[in-house]
Order: structure tokens, then sequence, then C-alpha cells
């Protein structure tokens, strides 16, 4: 289906608005929770217990309701493409094929094949691309973040703010995770890359950096995911950075807001975000939540009760940041549905997607800035102003630019050419950054023939200009460590 054909453009309203009341589908279709109360359904203990971590604990979940097929080529995926290993809550897993009711033997296998949520929490071999399952020059840390490190997790890529990675691990891992370098467990064809400090140490450099950099004046509090973070550390963590007087903005990213709402609804975490949003107020810092919901179907009451218990502490807002993936969300009905649902059902304000990184393996996912700019045209006045989300891509060397912001495009080889206005922290000395263009790359099976016939003929030299590339950023790295942004 085309985005236009999506769409419906031949007559009506494109896009036809009907409210829609949230459901939690019920767990007890699936063999292996068949005798789970409500009790043990809210309980984060149990969901962190009876988290999906294998094969084996999906198919005593699923028994034969799903074929033998769809576990075998799970597992080829996972010995010879994953990037993030298998990590499921079962609130995630109980979204996947939830209108379908179990009728026997192999009943919810197509339906585990065309789900949204199954398509990026769980991909499977056959999901992924055969012509081109990676672009020439995708590579692990697309973003080059940890080349902008200015202490270890610290991200400092923006002139006023940083990314702080408190941590590497999740509730839950999404198949195209960005951060698939750092986060998470190793996969068969990714070993991680793994943090060399006491957890402590970390934190207490990234005190210090904050400290003596006054024109940083907004922290995107992250990871991995803040909920994998012990309550008492993390808010010793917002208390010592809400000390310093430049930080006017922090920003909590948790996908586990809806991965997990059970966590957020815990006594300890409901009271403790109290007492930091109340510190943040009196001190006029705005506070906030930004999750990332990718489809509708995860929207349910328990997501909209955690968020609004998250909201009755003082924060100033929950926003969300989903990422544009193709088979998932990358048509306006889908887009729009996920934004309706989160900002009537949950009172989260949609905001951003991104688009898919290049990471290796992702092609499948991806869509090109062509399509993105057509997706944002679709969704444009259906939302009130304030809750459109924009379209962003995140161009590596650059950030994120709005899809329309792109200098030049050379659309038969799906490249694409930005400019930016600002030093990253490897740029400090690097006269040419602001007036330089940068590139980034459409999937190459979206090409057309002629497109594609060159990728054919070049991608070995691209891919070794993609590696010579993240070298000279690694070395710049080196070479301006730890020297802040003036
Ligand atoms: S929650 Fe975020 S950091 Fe964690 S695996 Fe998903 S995308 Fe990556």
């Amino acid at each position: 289906m085309s985005i236009e054909s999506a769409a419906g453009l031949e007559n009506g309203q494109p896009y036809p608005y009907r409210r829609t009341e949230l459901v939690e589908p019920d767990w007890t279709r699936f063999p292996g929770w068949k005798d789970v109360t409500r009790e043990e359904w809210e309980s984060v203990q149990w969901q962190r217990a009876k988290c999906v971590k294998n094969l084996k604990q999906l198919r005593a979940l699923l028994g034969d309701l799903v074929d033998e097929r769809f576990y075998e080529d799970l597992e080829r995926d996972q010995r010879e493409r994953a990037t993030m290993s298998m990590l499921m809550p079962p609130q995630m897993m109980n979204t996947i094929a939830a209108s379908v009711v179990p009728s026997g033997p192999g009943s919810l296998t197509e339906a585990f094949y065309a789900d949204p949520v199954r398509r990026y929490m769980l991909p499977v071999f056959s999901d992924r691309r055969t012509d081109w399952p990676s672009h020439p020059h995708a590579t692990r840390d697309s973003l080059h973040e940890h080349d902008m490190w200015v202490a270890e997790g610290l991200t400092h890529r923006y002139p006023t703010k940083v990314l702080a990675e408190l941590l590497p691990t999740c509730p839950q891992y999404c198949g195209h995770c960005t951060r698939m370098d750092l986060v998470g467990n190793s996969t068969p064809v990714i070993d991680k890359l793994k943090f060399n400090l006491k957890p402590v140490d970390r934190l207490d450099a990234m005190m210090t950096y904050l400290r003596s950099t006054p024109q940083v004046r907004d922290v995107v509090v992250s990871g991995g995911d803040v909920a994998n973070m012990p309550w008492p550390r993390l808010e010793d963590f917002l208390t010592r950075v809400l000390e310093i007087e430049n930080i006017r903005d922090i920003r909590l990213a948790t996908k586990a807001l809806m991965g997990l709402p059970q966590h957020w609804l815990q006594d300890e975490v409901r009271a403790g975000m109290s007492r930091v949003a109340k510190v943040a107020n009196e001190r006029g810092v705005s506070i906030a939540i930004h999750t990332h919901v990718n489809h509708a179907n995860s929207v349910t009451p328990l997501v909209a009760k955690a968020s609004k218990a998250m909201l009755e502490t003082g924060i100033r807002d929950v926003r969300n940041q989903g990422v544009l993936l193709n088979g998932v969300n990358a048509d306006p009905h889908a887009l729009l549905d996920l934004c309706f649902a989160l900002l009537d059902g949950a009172q989260i304000m949609p905001y951003y997607f991104y688009m898919c990184d290049m990471i290796p393996f992702s092609e499948h996912w991806r869509v090109s800035v062509a399509d993105a700019q057509r997706l944002q045209h679709h969704i444009m006045g259906y939302l009130p102003g304030f809750a459109t989300p924009r379209i962003v891509c995140d161009v590596p060397f650059v950030g994120k630019r709005w899809v329309h912001q792109l200098a030049d495009y050379d659309r038969e080889r799906g490249i694409s050419h930005w400019t930016k206005n600002y030093r990253t922290s490897i740029e400090a000395n690097d006269p040419e950054a602001l007036t330089r263009t940068y590139e980034y790359f459409d999937p190459i099976h979206t090409l057309p023939e002629t497109g594609q016939a060159w990728w054919r003929e070049h991608a070995g030299d691209s891919l070794a200009e993609a590696e010579k590339r993240a070298a000279a950023s690694r070395e710049a790295a080196e070479a301006q460590k730890l020297l802040p942004i003036s």
C-alpha cells in the first residue's frame, strides 16, 4: 500500500477521526498466562520476572498457537541479523495479535507475522531485506554519540544540551535501537561496547562536566532506559542536577512508561517523582518524561494510568518520541491513530517521529526522506498545532533536522544533503563545520533502477568511505577529549 492509498485521497476526509476507547487486551488468551491474575499483572515484580528473553520462554507462553516456522524464522534472525537481544515485558507482548481470538494450533501465526509491535520488538529473518540488508553507509553508533562523549556516557552534540546515558540497559529491547552499539546484551552479530568506569564514578564525571559547562541548560537523562535505574540512585542524580544553576530543562527518557507502566505506578516512584518535581518547580526548572511509543496498539489503560500518575506528581509534561518504521507506522492513518491515542487517551504529547537510523540490518524498517516528507504533509491539520509531531531526520554529524530542511536531494541515488548552524563537540577546531554539507542515505531498494545500479557498482567504495569517516570521527574525538564547546 502506498502512502497515498493509505491516506484515502479519493473522497471524503482522508483521515476519519474517531475517538477510540483504550483497552487492555486479555492476557489469559495466551496459554502461558491463562491463570495470571490482575494483581500479578499489575505487579512490576511479576512483569519483570516474566519478561520474554528467549525462544524457550516464547514457546512456553504461546505453545502451538504459532507455527514452528515462525519460531525458526525468529531463531535465524537472532543468530544472523539481530543487533538487540530479545527482551519483552508481558505488558508489551500482550498487545501483539490482540484482536485475534486463538482457535487452535497455528491460529495466531499470521497475526503474529503481520503485527506492528511484533515487527520491531521480535524481528524475524524473513522481515529483513535480502538484497540490501544494510546500507553501505550503515554503522554501529551511526550518530557518533560515543565520539562526542565529554565524559563517559555524556554526549555533547548540540550547543546547549547534553545526553546523559546513565546505564546501558532497558526493561525492553527494540530491534531498531539506535544505541545498539552500547545498549543491551551482545548478540551473535554485535559485540556491545562496555562502559569502563564504575557507575558512581561515571555519574560523578558527568556532574563535574555539567557544573563546569554553563552553556549547557538542558539534560536528557537517558540510557538505556531510566526505569532500570534503582529509584534512589536516579533521584539522587536528578537532585544533584537540579542544584546546578544553569540547568533549566530535564527530560527523562523512558520507553518503560509504555513497555512497563507498572514501574512508574509504584508508590516509591510516584512519591520520589513528586519530591523531584517539587524541587524543580521551586527552582523554575522544567522536568518532563519523554517516552517512545510507535503504535496505537501499545497505548492501553495501564499506560494512560502511568502517564496520569506522572503528571499528577507535578512534572511539566509527558511527551512521545516515536520512530518512523516501515511495516509498523509509516502510513498517515497509523501515525494519526497513534497521536490521537496518545493525546486523547493518555495525555501524552506527540512530539517527534525520528526516521530510523542507519544502523546495520535496518533497511527493511527505513523509509526514504521523500516518503517522510509526504507523511509529514499527510498528518498536518488534524491535530492541534502544539501536538502535531515533527518528522525528523537525525543526520550523522549534524543532528535532528525537520525532513523538509534539506539543502539538496539526489533522488536517483537517494542522497540528501544537509547543513547545520552549530558545532558539535568534535568540531571545535574545524573551520568548515558550518559550511560543509552532510549526507543522509535513503534505503537503496526504494530507489529507481538506475540508482540501484549505481549502488551495486559503488557499494564497496561507500563502505570504505563510511569506515574512513567513522575512523576520522573517532580520531577527532580522541584529539579533542574533554574540550568544551566555546
Ligand atoms: S527503549 Fe530505547 S534505548 Fe532501549 S532498546 Fe528501545 S530504543 Fe533502545
